[in-house]
């Protein structure tokens, strides 16, 4: 094929991503086949518009009464997937038969970035044709520092591009956020470097996919059905690690990410980059009393260590995000950043919402968002970010168990609310390890049933005290997803907020 893609191929799944693949793929020359099982009137309005542009879509069944989405259409040379198939998947055993490769985004758009390139150059050809004015595009595809692990990932890329955009670079955050990545890599928009967040689908399905710099943040339990087992998620993982020319980046206090860089094929001269919330070792970026300092990347071979930025200035400054700021500046650095830079560029970083948001403060109580905490993991490093903690938390757990968690944060705990579909699995891991802490099991899932666990968190709270949504558990039992979640909460805490201000 013309942009080294095949010419024929098939998309799996009419969701955003497939429609982003088909579509590019389409705008490239390729013929293109979106297959899902689903028909109902959303897949028709989108295969309706697919079809205008010559893209064939088959959903639903199929004459001979086999389901579209499993069924490999006669020629298919190239399988293009959508993150949540699986990688069982009947469409995906027929490709393999047919020894057809299945991919995901991330890969069509790492083999895309040449074309990227030739298209922005002709395009550039043709304006100056009619005199428009245009940046000046690198001359190669922009490079890529990638970033995975179980949690942080999107916090970490987004103060990954704040910094590279504090260096005065051509950035972007891309990866499960924004703009899908293929649209970036074809995009009219010219970069020098992209902050990438690649999930464990994402790197099972991108074979080929060599980045300047990487990182694993962490490694927890999550999303085990879907890989078959820890070892199997870890692997998917540690693919972030292949073939990186310049640095693999690794959680000092997660060895399991640093036998992932020990197992990875790496080109010579890359490097193994630690970080630690301690006094940092040789090849470490670390935090010594209160500054974040980096003896990795020192130019001035006679200091040992170079100070990047304070503490305070990461946002916001608890233990779990000062890990994810020392990650994206050592990948940063490993670009060539300098140290004002980072400091800059994390400095400007605001974070998403529902992630350890501050909400308000009533009664002297901090009011804390996190609902995007929807693991264990994730909630462990919520509660370890404060002192005396309410703790509302319950949802659908997933499969997870809550002992650690329970036992780690236990000491922390003024009070627990729990809510949700699975709460007696996490009520029962309190019983068993912290009998002390006082418990409400509060058996409601109706529309009003946060405001009633804010409340009984408010009675519990003592001055001081912080009242935080961390679930460790999805949400969808009770809302549409962590967003409406943290809404929720968020409206309760002001409804809470106003009565208390009546009162007074
Ligand atoms: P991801 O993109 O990996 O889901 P986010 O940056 O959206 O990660 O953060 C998800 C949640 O994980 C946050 O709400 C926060 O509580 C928690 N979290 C963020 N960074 C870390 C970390 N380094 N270790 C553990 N938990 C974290």
């Amino acid at each position: 094929g013309r942009f080294g893609l095949p010419g024929r191929i098939t998309v799996a799944g009419l969701g955003i991503s497939g429609i982003s693949a088909a579509r590019a793929l389409a705008g490239l020359g390729a013929r293109v086949t979106v297959v899902d099982n689903g028909d109902g009137d959303t897949h028709r309005a989108r295969a309706a518009e697919l079809a205008e542009l010559g893209i064939e879509v088959r959903l639903g069944h199929l004459p001979d009464g086999a389901r579209a989405g499993e069924t490999l259409p006669e020629g298919t040379e190239l399988v293009v997937t959508s993150p949540g198939w699986p990688p069982q998947s009947p469409l995906f055993l027929a490709a393999a038969e047919a020894g057809v490769d299945v991919v995901g985004d991330v890969e069509v758009a790492w083999r895309l970035r040449a074309a990227g390139v030739e298209l922005r150059a002709a395009r550039r050809a043709a304006a100056a044709g009619t005199g428009a004015g245009t940046d000046a595009a690198p001359a190669g595809p922009a490079e890529w520092l990638a970033v995975t692990g179980t949690n942080g990932k999107t916090t970490t890329v987004q103060m990954l591009a704040s910094i590279l955009k504090a260096a005065g670079l051509r950035t972007a955050a891309v990866g499960n956020i924004g703009t899908p990545i293929i649209d970036v890599v074809l995009g009219e928009q010219p970069y020098d470097v992209l902050a990438v967040e690649l999930s464990s689908y994402q790197l099972h399905w991108a074979p080929s996919l060599r980045v300047h710099s990487g990182a694993v943040l962490n490694l927890a339990p999550d999303h085990l059905d879907w890989h078959g087992s820890m070892q199997a998620y870890a692997a998917d993982k540690g693919r972030i690690y292949e073939g990186n020319t310049v640095a693999c980046v690794y959680n000092v206090a997660d060895k399991a990410t640093e036998d992932l860089v020990v197992e990875a094929d790496v080109e010579e001269g890359c490097r193994a980059i630690g970080f630690t919330l301690g006094a940092p070792g040789p090849s470490m970026l670390g935090v010594v009393d209160g500054i974040l300092v980096d003896r990795a990347f020192v130019e001035n071979r006679q200091k040992n260590a170079q100070e990047l930025a304070e503490v305070k200035d990461v946002n916001p400054p608890a233990p779990h995000n000062i890990a994810n700021a020392l990650a994206a500046a050592a990948l940063a650095r490993a670009y060539g950043v300098e140290p004002r830079a980072v400091r800059d560029g994390l400095r400007d970083f605001r974070p998403d919402a529902h992630r350890v948001a501050r909400v308000e403060e009533v009664g002297s109580v901090v009011y804390v968002d996190d609902s995007k905490a929807t693991n264990t993991h994730a909630a462990e490093a919520s509660l370890a970010s404060f002192d005396k903690v309410v703790w509302i938390a319950g949802g659908l757990a997933k499969g997870a168990t809550f002992d650690e968690l329970v036992q780690k944060s236990a000491a922390r705990m003024r009070g627990a609310v729990l809510i949700g579909a699975d709460r007696a699995l996490i009520a029962e891991a309190l019983a068993r390890h912290a009998p002390e802490v006082p418990v409400v099991d509060l058996d409601r899932t109706d529309t009003g049933a946060m405001l009633a666990a804010v409340r009984e968190a408010a009675a519990l709270a003592e001055p001081g005290d912080t009242v935080l949504l961390a679930p460790a558990c999805a949400s969808m039992d009770m809302f549409a997803n962590y967003n409406k979640r943290g809404d929720a909460f968020a409206d309760a805490v002001r409804e809470l907020a106003a009565e208390n201000a009546g009162k007074a």
